[in-house]
Formats: structure tokens, sequence, C-alpha cells
């Protein structure tokens, strides 16, 4: 691969270390420039990396003569980043380094599981949608953050470049036609197709159907079906005709399985996902697309915090009761779901290779629905 004289390319140090075997990965970012000669030292439970800055160039690793803890391996990172992004990151985080940080990445070797491939993400801009996009994006897809906040959009598009991933924020209300159609076609533009789509945004109306309006109603059914109606048109039709085929991911909930109070649209909405998951399931195997619907139990994003103090106010108990006895009664060990978790079924569900696991739910809930 190139290197020079007393370095080892990443087959050689994953072979002189036993497995797993890591390698190291940082992007400078504190200004962008090259720096020499910069020691960087991170001491994990197993090795201890030392690195010196050269620029921007390829990765280099090799054993380092001065082992400060005689019994580890220690390696020493001689310039910025690795030419092949095949491996996802194992760990993540940030060194400080004179004043300023930079992230690292500690890579294991498994290839990448979304090399290759677009994936777009409505309500990519926070919660559940941004995770996604960031695992998506570790994993080596091109993704796009289509979002009605725009600002916010440009904003996670930007810390996933910030760390080496390709990302395309795109100005999308999925409940608007056009903009969906648009939105889509930027994306087919900008990487030459879309593979994946992750119909995911969404919004929660607190209120008892005796109390709640019209307006709120039909707003609601149209960010989550209209929604998922519109941009799974405007992908599929794009999948049909390319010929690549693609995978289909609607955002559901546990709540697409059971009901709770106050929410009369919203488990009407995240029902009618699965009916739609179903049809698309069939109407799309001739083109090779599969569908399938991810069910989150309580998740601690912006949806949820806005609706703690809400249910609290409905329910006349504190916001902690909401927390224990409504949100997390039924979970197993009393646990939130988190983003990860969400992304980590999303992740399997889009690179999952064969028609075998399609028209399904997935329900990813702490055990509070079990199926
Ligand atoms: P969030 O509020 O953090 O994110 C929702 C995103 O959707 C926001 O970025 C918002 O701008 C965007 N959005 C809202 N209306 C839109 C529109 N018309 N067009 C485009 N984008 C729009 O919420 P979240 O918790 O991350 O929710 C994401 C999805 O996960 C939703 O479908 C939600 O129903 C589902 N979900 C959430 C939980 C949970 O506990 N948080 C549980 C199960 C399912």
């Amino acid at each position: 691969m190139g290197y020079k004289h007393g370095q080892m390319d990443s087959q050689s140090v994953f072979d002189a270390l036993s497995t797993p075997t890591f390698l190291l990965k940082i992007i400078p970012h504190v200004d962008g420039a090259p720096r020499i000669c910069e020691l960087v030292r991170y001491t994990l439970r197993d090795l201890t990396i030392k690195g010196a800055w050269s620029g921007p160039g390829a990765l280099g690793l090799f054993p380092h003569a001065l082992a400060p803890v005689a019994e580890l391996p220690v390696l020493e990172v001689v310039s910025a980043v690795h030419p092949d992004r095949s491996y996802p990151p194992a760990r993540r985080g940030r060194l400080r380094l004179f004043g300023g940080l930079i992230p690292w990445y500690l890579f294991r070797g498994e290839p990448m599981r979304m090399k290759g491939r677009v994936a777009l993400v409505t309500g990519a801009a926070s919660g559940i949608g941004k995770d996604i996009a960031e695992t998506f994006a570790r994993e080596g897809a091109k993704v796009v953050i289509a979002d009605v906040s725009v600002d916010a959009a440009q904003a996670a598009a930007a810390e996933i470049q910030k760390s080496g991933g390709v990302a395309l924020a795109v100005a999308m209300d999925v409940t608007q036609e056009q903009q969906v159609d648009a939105g889509v076609a930027e994306a087919i533009n900008a990487f030459g197709g879309v593979d994946v789509l992750v119909s995911n945004a969404g919004i929660q109306h607190i209120a008892p159907v005796v109390d709640l309006p019209l307006d709120q109603w039909r707003k609601l059914l149209a960010i989550h079906l209209d929604g998922a109606f519109l941009t799974t048109r405007a992908c599929l039709r794009h999948m049909a005709h390319s010929g690549r085929g693609g995978s289909i991911i609607y955002m559901g909930s546990v709540h697409s399985k059971e009901a709770s109070p106050l929410k009369a649209p919203y488990v009407t909405a995240k029902h009618g996902l699965i009916g739609l998951c179903k049809v698309v399931a069939k109407e799309g195997a001739a083109h090779g697309v599969r569908a399938n619907v991810v069910c989150p139990g309580f998740v601690r994003t912006a949806l949820v915090e806005k609706q703690i103090p809400e249910q609290a106010k409905e329910l006349g108990i504190s916001e902690q009761e909401v927390i224990k006895n409504v949100m997390l009664k039924e979970t197993v060990d009393g646990e939130f779901t988190t983003t990860e978790d969400v992304a980590a079924v999303t992740l399997f569900l889009a690179a999952f290779p064969t028609n075998a696991l399609t028209g399904q739910s997935i329900v990813v809930s702490h055990g509070w629905f079990m199926q």
C-alpha cells in the first residue's frame, strides 16, 4: 500500500496484534491544515497509540520502541486519514491536542455495511432520524437529511461531513407532494440514485378523543401517513426504474401494535404504516424492493420530552410518574430505548441482503410489547 520504511499496512497491523485488532483513524478538523509532529497518545485497555501528524494523508501504524507499559503493544500514528474507509468504526471519541479537539475512530476488521448505498432519511435533523443518518454514514452510505427544519438539517449534514462522511441536507415537508418529489430528485441528482428510504419524520399530539380538534388529527395523519406514502412513491418509482432495487423502512412505534390513551391520531397512523408496509413489500418484490417497519418504545428525543409535561397535566400526575408508570411501566427493566438501539435495528434492516425479510415489523422496546 505504499507505506514508508518501518510502517505497516492495516492488514499487517491486524496480523501483528491479537484479534480483535484495531486500526485508528484521526481526522484533523481543528483548522484542516497539515501539522507536523504533534504527538497524540491514547491508551486503550489493551494497546497504547502514539501519533504524530504529517498531514492529511494515509494512516500508518507501526510498533513503537519505547513502550510506556511494557507488556502492551504500542503503535505510532504517523499521519492522518486512512485511505480505505471500508471499515466501520467500533468506537469513537475525541482527543484533546494542543488546545484543540480532534475526533478519533477505532476500527475493527469488519466491512462497512452500507458502502456504495444512498440513503434518504426523513426527519433526520434530530432525534432518531439523525442517529440513523449518522450510523448509515459511518457504515459508508451517502445520506440525505430530508427535513422541514432546514437549518437543523444543514447542521446535521455538516456534522456528518466533519466526521468524514458524505451527507446532503434537503428541505422537505413530507406532506407536500411537490417538495417530496423535488427533494428525492435532488438526492438522485446529487448521489446518482436512492437505495434506502427511511420514512421517519413524525410528531405527537396529546389529547383525549373528545377534545381533539380536527385540524390536529389531520396534521398528524398527514405527516405520518401522507409523508410515508409520498416519499415511498417517489423513491419506489426510482428504485423500480433503476433496476437496483432497494429497502424502505418505516418508523413505526410500539403504538403500531398497542394503544395508549390520549394518542388517537398517533396510534391510528402508526398502525396504518404497517398496512402500507405490507402492500409495498408485495408490490415492491417484483423490483427487488423490500419494506419493513421498526417499532420503538419510548426514546428520550424532543418528541418525548415535550409530551412528558403534557401527559402529566392531562393525567393529573407528576412528570416522574409519567416516566415510571406510563412510559416505562411495561418494559422488562424500566429503561428507555435509545436512538442508538433504533439506529442499529434500522441498519440491520437496511443492510439485510435478501427478500427473506420483507413486510415485517420489528419491535425494539425493552420488552414493553412482545409479539
Ligand atoms: P424528533 O422530534 O426528535 O424528530 C422528528 C423530526 O421530524 C424533526 O427533525 C422534525 O423537524 C421532523 N419533521 C416534523 N414534521 C416534519 C415534516 N412535515 N416534514 C419533514 N420533517 C418533519 O422525534 P423522534 O422521537 O426522533 O421521532 C422520529 C420518529 O420516531 C417519529 O416518526 C416518531 O413517531 C417515531 N418514534 C419515536 C419514539 C420516541 O419515543 N421518541 C418512539 C417510537 C416512534
